[in-house]
């Protein structure tokens, strides 16, 4: 039957069901390019950034650089995949303007890193395992610019010969919502790592996203005894950068599949382009083969032969991934969606394990966060980042609460104070005279003032035993929110002579 997370398109003629598998580019953190000395940093001069070899100038010899194997390394080993202690590197011959070699130097029948899995996480709650197909290291090419001179085209080539891994993907994912909860989570495991900023709106990650519709059925066959034939033909959507645009470009184009079939007619096997503003995908070209690139090994460089000890180096510093992350948190008290929201990120983890790290209790550090912080920020429009208040400083707000020195109720306000002005939240607190009344005398001269205003609720509370919770507001409004609403609680009850139910 059909797999959880599996979508059903309705069709004229029947049901349809959709399979995607994608090809992402993400750019590899380093220094430096994959066979030059050039910079790879972002944002710099047009041209400013380009080796010899950058340049495909004649003669020159590309040197690979270590670093940038030992990134595709470390992000295989964080896909669980298996890493290929020998690789080759092949030529992908073909013209483009900012490609002055002439060809891209690439990786094809010996990718470094082979099959693994990715874990998604599904906004059901549910997870799914995508398998990873190989991830093999290449250049980048450089930029072609149109929109800087009415009747000319410029190039630059400083984004020529930077190293990108290709991560390809099994046909595994079913719906537009598991196309970008994949793209999500590998952009994590990726920042995680350390091997790719995960920066879309800079494009050091793209996707290229191959989808195809059959009838229902078709995708267990295929999972069954591993034949395409049993899936349609795909079509395959280029380099599209946001998660949002994923989500669009699957539906547009599984809707306009169904509808050429269903009309009698086939799908060619084409790369199409995703247009956001009008919401379509329209062809870009004919799907070329593997053979129009006429590959062959490039004889400039020798095959990559990887030490199993340097391998074995590289795994020991992984750091702690999402998936392990979230089930230690889990495992910390925390609900199983509180630790996905958090993991989700790098840096909402970073700052939790910071608040838990100077002292604050994981569930109520893990709650301050989605209840209170989170949501400031996103009121202001500010990520983590440009938040104005510490880990330590929420941690101590939190700490506060939890050693009955201020209430719940101060302790957002002291969450606005520190937001506002900065400060030590401690400091705050007793400058401020924040702390909270657990002086039974001050609570009991409260309690008084409210009953000595409010003769008939008395005699009513009696009767409707729920209304001490009334009482309780009262006197914590009586106090400025400074009570300890415990020790108002008890005493009111034994002032009314309450049951203790109530
Ligand atoms: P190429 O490199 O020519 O684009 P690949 O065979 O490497 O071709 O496949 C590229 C991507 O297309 C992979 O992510 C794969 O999972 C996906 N894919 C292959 N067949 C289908 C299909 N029928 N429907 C959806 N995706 C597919
Ligand atoms: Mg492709």
């Amino acid at each position: 039957m059909n797999a959880p997370g599996a979508k059903i398109l309705k069709g004229e003629t029947g049901d349809w069901e959709i399979v995607i598998g994608m090809e992402v580019h993400a750019q590899v953190l380093s220094k430096s390019k994959l066979f030059s000395g050039a910079s790879t940093q972002f944002g710099a001069e047009p041209n400013a950034q380009v080796s010899f070899v950058d340049a495909g100038m004649p003669g020159m010899l590309p040197v690979i650089n270590a670093k940038c194997v030992e990134q595709a390394v470390r992000t295989g080993l964080g896909l669980k995949a298996k890493i290929n202690l020998r690789s080759l590197f092949d030529r992908k011959n073909y013209f483009y303007p900012d490609l002055p070699q002439g060809y891209q130097i690439s990786q094809f029948k010996d990718p470094i890193v082979g099959e693994g899995e990715v874990v998604i996480d599904l906004p059901s709650g549910e997870s799914r395992v995508v398998g990873i197909e190989r991830l093999h290291l290449e250049q980048d090419a450089g930029k072609s610019i149109h929109d800087q001179h009415p009747d000319h085209s410029y190039v630059d080539l400083n984004r020529s010969g930077i190293a990108l891994m290709e991560i390809v993907t099994k046909p595994h994912m079913r719906s537009s919502e598991e196309a970008a909860a994949f793209l999500r989570k590998l952009r994590a495991i990726v920042r995680y790592l350390g091997t790719c900023d995960g920066n879309m709106d800079e494009g050091s990650m793209r996707a290229d996203v191959n989808v195809s519709v059959c009838r229902v059925g078709g995708y267990d066959k295929f999972r069954a005894d591993g034949s395409f034939k049993h899936l349609g033909t795909r079509c395959e959507i280029k380099n599209v950068n946001s998660m949002r645009f994923i989500a669009m470009a699957v539906e547009y184009e599984a809707r306009r599949q169904v509808e050429i079939l269903e009309g009698g007619g086939t799908i060619s096997q084409e790369t199409r382009l995703f247009d956001a503003r009008l919401n379509e995908t329209r062809s870009m070209r004919s799907k070329e083969e593997a053979h129009d690139y006429r590959y062959f090994p490039d004889p400039d460089l020798l095959p990559l032969e990887l030490d199993a000890a340097w391998v074995a180096e590289i795994e020991k510093s992984l750091p702690e991934l999402p998936d392990e992350k979230k089930a230690r948190l889990i495992q910390a008290g925390l609900s199983a969606y509180d630790a996905s929201v958090l993991v989700a990120e790098k840096e909402s983890a970073d700052y939790y394990e910071a608040m838990v790290k100077a002292g604050a209790e994981p569930k109520s550090a893990a709650n301050w966060l989605s209840n209170e912080y989170f949501g400031r920020l996103n009121k202001a429009g500010l990520t983590l980042a440009d938040g104005p208040v510490t880990a330590a400083a929420n941690a101590a707000i939190v700490m506060m609460v939890g050693e009955g020195v201020i209430s719940g109720k101060i302790a957002k306000d002291v969450l606005d104070l520190v937001w506002a002005e900065g400060g030590d939240p401690r400091a705050l607190v007793e400058a401020r005279g924040l702390r909270q009344v657990t002086d039974t005398g001050a609570i009991d001269a409260a309690i008084e003032a409210v009953i000595a205003a409010n003769p008939d609720k008395v005699e009513e509370v009696k009767a409707k035993p729920k209304l001490a919770a009334w009482f309780v507001g009262q006197v914590m409004k009586q106090t400025g929110g400074k009570a300890n609403p415990a020790a108002v609680n008890a005493a009111l009850k034994t002032r009314l002579n309450l049951p203790d139910e109530g």
